[in-house]
């Protein structure tokens, strides 16, 4: 990259968080300054931009972001497959940039597992390792031990056409494991599975890499996935890193709207208040219909900040809006809206509202509350604001002043 490209980018990526590893923890592949761009017929496509992760051994590292966000090229470019355009990756203390595929320790896992249809489980397992040459005990012996990790042993003897999809997807993790790389790499491997046997290969996942113990990089776009297999999670957005943390972090504390957005399902809610200066110091956030007091923590931070309090945006969790008749004498003025109630969405554990401010719906936002809640669709109900849970984002950077 040139000056130029890196000084402006110096400037617009100061709300990456990147958590850097500790340095007694051993770093086992190492992504560094990787950008990746592809020719095309307008001068090139930049799929991956100055992207630098340090992945510690034994670690379940997971690549999440939206279509197109550069996952799989990352993935490609640490397996080999592709070559970066700029920056280096590290395997083992080793610079395997130059390195051939096979020759880097690596074992991938795609979306579509392919496996061979005219092989017995058993041949499809002992495959990757019949041609390299292994000795046949040796096969044997790697064979039974990943049937029995994965728990397919009963399976060994049947094709491919016998087994379910979630069969079929262990198998070809198999053969991912029967070669015992010192790192998995693996690109949305869930999701032809259906939706509740991709739920049920989670845990699975989650299971085998306790037992395998081996650094793992996992590629998805499904921010559920991503939150659940995770040891840390790095959010990509355009080729770039955006946060890079253990789950729980990215969603209490998202460094940029853009995380804020991506990470939490139903998604937080940006509401188009503005940030006004009260008389007496402090602030609230103004909406034409309601407004909430900021608390002195917030509005210390809006102070601290700087900037123009009107270019803030409010960010505000779906669960962090309740019933302000089930808060109790915990709803007061300074922290209870009144909304209109398009939709009521039973959950079972939880009820959803889709609420407007007025009942012509300018814009919509959710809450998430107690199902034990009695408010009416087509109704003015109060909510309370948890205004602790409040977040604030610089219209212009897009970054959380909050955290
Ligand atoms: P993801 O896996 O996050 O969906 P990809 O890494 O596949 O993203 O793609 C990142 C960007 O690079 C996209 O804009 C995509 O269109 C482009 N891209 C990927 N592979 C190629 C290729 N072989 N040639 C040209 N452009 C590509
Ligand atoms: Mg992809």
């Amino acid at each position: 990259m040139s000056d130029t490209t890196q000084s402006s980018k110096a400037a617009d990526t100061s709300d990456v968080q990147t958590d850097a590893a500790q340095s007694d923890e051993e770093i086992n592949v190492r992504i560094d300054d990787l950008s990746k761009v592809y020719d095309d017929d307008e001068g090139g496509v930049l799929a991956v931009d100055d992207l630098s992760i340090d992945i510690r051994r034994g670690e379940f590292l997971v690549l999440v972001g939206p279509s197109g966000c550069g996952k799989t090229t990352t993935l490609r470019t640490v397996a080999g497959l592709e070559t970066p355009t700029e920056g280096r990756i590290w395997i083992e203390d080793e610079d395997v940039s130059g390195l051939e595929p096979r020759e880097r320790g690596v074992a991938m896992v795609f979306q579509n597992y392919a496996l061979y249809p005219h092989m017995t489980v058993r041949e499809n397992l002992s495959f990757p390792l019949r041609i390299r040459n292994y000795p046949s005990d040796e096969i044997d012996e790697r064979v039974e031990h990943t049937a029995d990790l994965l728990e397919i042993s009963e399976l060994l003897d049947r094709k491919p056409s016998a087994l379910s999809g979630g069969q079929q997807q262990r198998v070809a993790l198999g053969r991912a494991i029967v070669r015992e790389p010192s790192v998995f790499l693996m690109d949305e491997p869930l999701s032809n599975l259906d939706a509740k046997l991709r739920v049920q290969m989670r845990t699975e996942l989650n299971e085998i890499h306790k037992r395998v113990e081996k650094t793992t990089i996992y590629v998805t776009h499904d921010q559920a996935e991503a939150m659940t297999l995770g040891d840390r999670v790095a959010v990509l957005n355009q080729g770039r890193l955006q946060q890079l943390g253990p789950p729980q972090q990215l969603y209490d504390e998202p460094v940029n709207r853009f995380v804020a957005g991506f990470i939490g399902e139903p998604p937080m809610n940006f509401l188009p208040a503005d940030i006004v200066p009260l008389d007496d110091g402090g602030y609230r956030a103004q909406t034409d219909e309601f407004q909430i007091e900021l608390t002195d923590d917030l509005a210390a931070t809006v102070d601290r900040w700087g900037g123009d309090p009107a270019s803030l945006t409010l960010g505000i969790r779906p669960e962090d809006i309740n019933d302000a008749a089930l808060a109790g004498d915990a709803a007061t003025p300074a922290n209870t809206i009144e909304a209109y109630v398009r939709v009521i969405e039973p959950m079972g554990s939880d009820k959803y509202l889709t609420l407007s401010p007025t009942a012509a719906g300018e814009y919509e936002f959710t809450a998430r509350v107690s199902p034990a809640s009695e408010v009416r669709e087509d109704e003015f109900a109060e909510l309370r604001i948890d205004r602790s849970k409040m977040h604030l984002f610089d219209d212009e950077t897009g970054q959380n002043i909050t955290v």
